[in-house]
């Protein structure tokens, strides 16, 4: 014996799955950008942070290597906002500010 669908339903179901499967993708991408936006900054006394000469405004920096306008916003190893903080390959754990600057820095191509 064959189970009839009735394509209706089949519909109704589809639709329902698609916005189950959109609220979850839409949930789990929020509940990231909230964690990143949690995360403890990197300060001064960090020791990665003095090690690499990090500051939290790069116009502030005394380091020779510093270039004008290069900021962690426009970093490689930076995954943030172009405002705000946001977490660096070289802080896990952490966030460092999207106006920061350390020795690291490697512009986005
Ligand atoms: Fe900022 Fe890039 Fe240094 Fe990370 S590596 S702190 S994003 S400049």
């Amino acid at each position: 014996m064959s189970k009839h669908i009735n394509p209706h339903q089949a519909r109704r179901n589809f639709l329902k799955m698609s916005a189950a499967i959109t609220a979850m993708v839409m949930t789990g991408g929020a509940a990231s950008w909230l964690r990143a936006a949690e995360l403890p900054h990197v300060t001064d006394s960090d020791a990665t942070a003095k090690m690499l000469g990090y500051v939290e405004d790069a116009t502030t920096t005394k380091d020779a290597r510093y270039k004008t306008g290069s900021q962690c916003a426009n970093c490689q190893l930076y995954a943030g906002n172009s405002t705000g903080y946001g977490p660096c390959q070289l802080f896990p754990g952490k966030s460092v500010s999207a106006n920061g600057w350390c020795s690291a820095y490697m512009p986005k191509k």
